[in-house]
């Protein structure tokens, strides 16, 4: 890395947004249309990097969430779980070609809608949505080779319920393998990221998915707990906070209801003095300040062998200084806007923790539009393990910095952590890395890389991030009884 390099300064490069159609009020979609909700208001969701609403969305009732159940149970009784299973197949394979098709329109609504750089938008979220589809499209009708001799079945009505950090993305993981199951849906969205959920629903029509297989209600956390409390319910699938997955296993203990909880994180990432440095700098970048630190598997704890703390701490900060912070539809901006006021604010809250805990607190000098939710880069190094900032998810480009001597000592202090979700490893020795992979107490643990994802490679957690797996054939074995 040639550190005398000063950056440049890029003329604006924004994507175009006038291909993009969106209405100017969204109802839900249940049954196969979207219908306007009996009794509910309607909220507005808004563009976070400038504050514009960009459309207004449904505050469901309890009574639209009985009727998306019911459409939902109607589908499942009378065509999705006799259909052929090779048909099934079929229309899961059009929902991924559609969504491949649209891709660009996809791209720049998420973006809009949730603040994350088109680059993510366009690269990550919306193929690897379609890939998801087309993944569980393949597994249709052979489940019975995925599970021999168990006599895979369908659950039933699926109530799922996801985060606002990967809005068309959860939505695929947790749709596409329901379907695949023989499972019909009701999916809640998050409130500030609703947008591309409803479109996923235009596709869903597009396709010609017999009414009710797929029904998206839309609203705050009530209509979550309205689907999760729901009797006619069969599996309950969450992402989203540990606070929120405690209260939904309370909600449906003692109940027949399935379910599977993929909640936070704060996950380890951990540099030997034999990692390729500047490799290893570019992980723990995109391991935090990738998509603002919106990331329930980001790398928010930073490990450093102290022989090569000082020269991982220069480096990163040197690139840190050559992060763009700003508009999120410009294809060179690294770090978007933060999703929401109130996620600005917790974030904002946890940085001055930070400072009165006592850690040494960097943030390299940014311009930031005056209107929107921003955050710089954030790097706190001298911490100690008590700090609440090395224990306690953020949910925001902030990184706490910790020092190690011995492989026992770090694999001690990356597992003292009431989370599991995922963690890094950088080193030159395969062996290191097999040894620290064994003991460390991670669903997904990236070894010189770091947020990577397939729809074929199962992910989940250990403790208090939650239970099941999605993604995979354990994906699929989380909507059946073998
Ligand atoms: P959240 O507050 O738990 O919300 C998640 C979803 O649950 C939202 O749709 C929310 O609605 C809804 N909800 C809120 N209260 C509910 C209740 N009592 N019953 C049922 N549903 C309810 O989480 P978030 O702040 O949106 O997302 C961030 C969290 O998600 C982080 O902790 C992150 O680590 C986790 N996450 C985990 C994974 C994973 O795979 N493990 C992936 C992504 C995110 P509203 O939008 O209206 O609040
Ligand atoms: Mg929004």
């Amino acid at each position: 890395m040639n550190e005398s390099t000063a950056t440049w300064e890029l003329e604006p490069a924004p994507e175009s947004t006038a291909h993009v159609q969106l209405e100017k009020s969204y109802g839900n979609f249940i049954n196969g249309k979207f219908v306007e909700s009996a009794g509910g208001s309607k909220f507005s969701s808004t563009n976070p990097a400038n504050d514009k609403v960009i459309a207004e969305i449904t505050e469901s009732t309890e009574a639209d969430v009985d009727k998306a159940v019911k459409a939902a149970r109607a589908a499942y009784d009378k065509t999705w779980s006799k259909m052929e299973a090779k048909k099934r197949g079929k229309y899961i394979y059009r929902i991924a070609r559609l969504l491949q098709e649209r891709a660009r329109e996809f791209s720049v609504i998420e973006t809009m809608d949730g603040g994350k750089p088109i680059r993510e938008s366009r690269d990550v979220d919306i193929p690897l949505a379609a890939g998801h589809f087309f993944y569980y499209a393949g597994w249709a009708d052979k489940l019975s080779y995925a599970f021999p001799n168990r006599n895979p079945k369908s659950l039933g009505v699926a109530g799922q319920v996801i985060p606002w950090n990967f809005p068309l993305l959860m939505a695929a993981w947790k749709i596409a393998p329901a379907l695949a199951t023989g499972n019909t849906v009701v999916l809640k969205p998050a409130e500030t990221t609703s947008l591309t959920a409803l479109k996923l629903a235009e596709v869903i029509q597009q396709a010609e998915l017999p009414p009710g297989v797929v029904n998206i209600v839309t609203g705050h956390g009530e209509v979550g707990a309205a689907i999760v409390n729901h009797k006619n319910i069969d599996k309950v699938a969450f992402t989203g906070s540990t606070n929120v997955g405690k209260i939904i296993q309370k909600a449906i203990s003692g109940t027949k209801k399935r379910c599977t909880l993929e909640l936070g994180g704060k996950a380890a990432n951990i540099i030997f003095e034999d990692a390729t440095i500047d490799q290893a700098v570019e992980g723990i970048i995109n391991g935090i300040y990738f998509n603002q630190g919106h990331v329930c598997c980001a790398g928010s704890r930073l490990f450093v062998q102290e022989s090569v703390h000082d020269e991982v701490i220069r480096k990163l900060k040197h690139r840190m200084k050559s992060l763009i912070v700003g508009d999120p539809l410009d294809k060179n901006t690294d770090i978007g806007a933060i999703n929401s006021k109130e996620q600005l604010k917790t974030i904002n809250k946890y940085i001055e923790i930070g400072k009165q805990e006592g850690a040494d607190f960097y943030q390299p000098e940014c311009s930031v539009p005056s209107k929107g939710n921003w955050c710089p880069p954030t790097l706190f190094t001298n911490v100690a393990q008590s700090n609440r900032i090395a224990q306690e998810e953020i949910f925001g480009p902030v990184l706490a910095v910790q020092t190690f001597r011995t492989v026992s000592e770090v694999i001690k202090k990356a597992n003292n952590t009431p989370y599991g979700l995922s963690a890094g490893v950088w080193t030159d020795k395969g062996s290191k890395i097999f040894n620290m992979t064994s003991q460390m107490r991670a669903g997904v643990i990236w070894a010189n890389t770091y947020n990577k994802f397939d729809p074929a490679s199962p992910f989940g957690g250990y403790k208090e991030s939650g239970f099941g797996r999605e993604g995979g054939l354990h994906g699929l074995a989380a909507y059946l009884d073998v």
